[in-house]
């Protein structure tokens, strides 16, 4: 079985599919998008 968790952990630095630009692994439960593409007033 794989464990999600680690799945994410073994994962490079994630990068925003719209701009590019590094993100936290705190935008984890966002998908691809940083806080700035994703943000719902944008
Ligand atoms: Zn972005």
């Amino acid at each position: 079985m794989i464990n999600v968790i680690e799945f994410f952990k073994n994962l490079p630095k994630k990068q925003c599919q719209q701009c590019g630009q590094d993100m936290d692994e705190k935008a984890d439960c966002y998908g691809n998008v940083c806080d700035e593409c994703d943000h719902p007033a944008r």
